[in-house]
């Protein structure tokens, strides 16, 4: 009987099996996506492999649930269940989409090639090689900002990645267990015991609020005797943190920051980073020392070394250092039968995953109407317009901030009943019944027997 399920709910997961998809047709014109994340992978579910054959070329072989990523480097989620396999994502289609995992490394829009490069550590006998498309849709993401700061690649942790987080969640165990090392001076203690974030955009606030949690809800029960000497503090160059929320929702984060006693230090710009500490310039314009055991960086982004090039390669239209330039039909500008999508383009929109999936959802769309459009049918292609479904965020103690979109006006809400609101939209946004499931088991876990404190 067990045996029996497990192969029913195989069967009805997988649905489709590779094998049992068309094959490539050479009739038809190629797509060529960059990228698995949040734009590539809304275009990647929309798109109609009816009408074209459709090639994936990304690092990742995998979707990264990013929203949910400050919640991995403290375990309240394990990092598999915000990560969702491509070949998963694309079985429903009715032809196959060929998934190569490499790094584009060149785009040539003359000869409309790309040059692709295997990443995998294990490598066959051909490592380089170029792609051909009829159409290429650029969706690469961006890069982290460091100002081109010495130091910060080499000391300090981002938060973008799946192993950015894994890197944050071992150096965070490294920094206590050090601390709580035989004969350790105590300004040894308070240094590793110091974790500074730079930055108070969202990234930075979910991270120091996550911290925070796993600081009253764990550590202080696992290392009764360092937890109490943990500080956690972020330092924001701007007068406040979370410049795009409500002022209201901005002052009600700090005040939740100052009972949970995070330390923000606003008007403060960080200048130089060493390994062990950081020089700040402060709101009373000193430069200041702040050791620490654990530095995340979460500055924003810039653009990515592939986007750099193409917009190198189209100078004269690509006039923007902080992104590609795209118009209001994703076409890039100064390119034929390329598109580009998500945080890899500058343009009026906040780069979010809620801006690159409707961009990603409205680009298969424009192919759709181009393939009825071929086949004589009357469609019109419309341009991109974005439709805000509010702005969330995470800011510790069971609390959240929305601001949310209410009639032609805003509502701002923030507490534990926005956290209920914030978890349901986040598993409700769950591209599979597999992660929703996943999330809300580590959720259950990480209540009934707290978090896993290993390294
Ligand atoms: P990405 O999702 O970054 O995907 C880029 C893809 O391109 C990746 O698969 C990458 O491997 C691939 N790639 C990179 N270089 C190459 C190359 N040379 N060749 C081929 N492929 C390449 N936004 C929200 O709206 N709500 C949130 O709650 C939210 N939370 C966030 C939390 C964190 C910690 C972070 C870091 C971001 C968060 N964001 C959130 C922002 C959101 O994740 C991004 O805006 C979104 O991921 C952008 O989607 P994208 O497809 O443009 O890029
Ligand atoms: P961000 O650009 O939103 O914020 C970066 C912050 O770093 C800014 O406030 C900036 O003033 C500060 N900063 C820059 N240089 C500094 C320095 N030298 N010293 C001190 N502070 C400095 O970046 P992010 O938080 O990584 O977010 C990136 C994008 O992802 C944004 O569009 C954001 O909206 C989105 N995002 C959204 C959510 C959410 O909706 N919950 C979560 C994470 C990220």
């Amino acid at each position: 009987v067990i045996g029996g399920i497990g192969y029913t709910s195989y069967v009805t997961y997988t649905s489709r099996h590779p094998m049992e998809q068309l094959p490539f047709d050479p009739k038809k014109r190629t797509v060529v996506i960059l990228g698995t994340g949040w734009g590539a992978i809304s275009f990647l579910r929309k798109i109609n492999t009816d009408d074209y054959n459709v090639v994936a070329v990304s690092p990742r072989n995998y979707f990264l649930f990013t929203p949910l990523l400050p919640s991995c480097t403290v375990g309240t989620i394990e990092l598999r269940s915000i990560m969702e396999p491509v070949r998963f994502i694309t079985r429903h289609k009715s032809r196959n989409v060929k998934f190569y995992e490499s790094e584009c490394t060149d785009i040539d829009p003359e000869s409309k090639t790309i040059s692709i490069t295997d990443v995998s550590d294990v490598k066959g006998a051909v490592t380089n090689t170029t792609i051909p498309y009829d159409y290429l849709v650029v969706a690469i993401g961006a890069d982290n900002q460091t100002f081109g700061m010495a130091g910060v690649r080499e000391f300090a942790c981002f938060l973008k990645e799946i192993w950015d987080a894994q890197k944050i969640r071992t150096r965070l165990m490294d920094c206590i267990e050090s601390a709580g090392f035989a004969s350790q001076t105590p300004e040894e203690v308070d240094r590793l015991l110091h974790m500074v974030v730079v930055g108070g955009g969202p990234t930075g606030v979910e991270y120091a609020a996550e911290l925070h949690d796993f600081l009253k809800d764990d550590l202080e029960l696992w290392y009764p005797e360092l937890a109490d000497k943990l500080k956690i503090t972020l330092v924001e160059a701007l007068p406040n943190v979370l410049p795009m929320f409500s002022s209201q929702l901005i002052q009600y984060t700090e005040r939740t920051f100052k009972q949970n006693k995070i330390e923000v230090l606003t008007k403060t710009m960080v200048k130089e980073v060493a390994d062990k500490e950081i020089k700040v310039l402060d709101a009373d314009k000193n430069i200041v020392s702040i050791p620490y055991g654990l530095l995340v960086w979460a500055t924003g982004n810039c653009p990515r070394p592939l986007a750099r090039k193409m917009m190198a390669r189209l100078k004269h239209t690509q006039t923007s250092p902080r992104g590609i330039l795209v118009d209001n039909y994703m076409r890039v500008a100064g390119a034929n039968d390329i598109y580009a999508i998500g945080d890899c383009t500058f343009t009026k929109y906040a780069p979010t995953a809620q801006v690159a999936s409707q961009q990603g959802n409205y680009l298969a769309s424009v192919f759709d109407n181009l393939a009825r459009i071929e086949e004589g049918q009357d469609k019109k292609i419309t341009p991109f317009e974005y439709s805000h479904q509010g702005s969330l965020a995470y800011i510790g103690s069971d609390k959240a901030i929305a601001d949310l979109p209410f009639l032609n006006g805003n509502v701002s809400v923030g507490g534990v009943a926005t956290f209920v609101f914030w978890r349901s939209a986040y598993i409700s946004t769950q591209f599979s019944f597999r992660n929703k499931f996943l999330v809300m088991g580590d959720w259950l876990k990480s209540t009934v027997f707290g978090r896993d404190v290993s390294r």
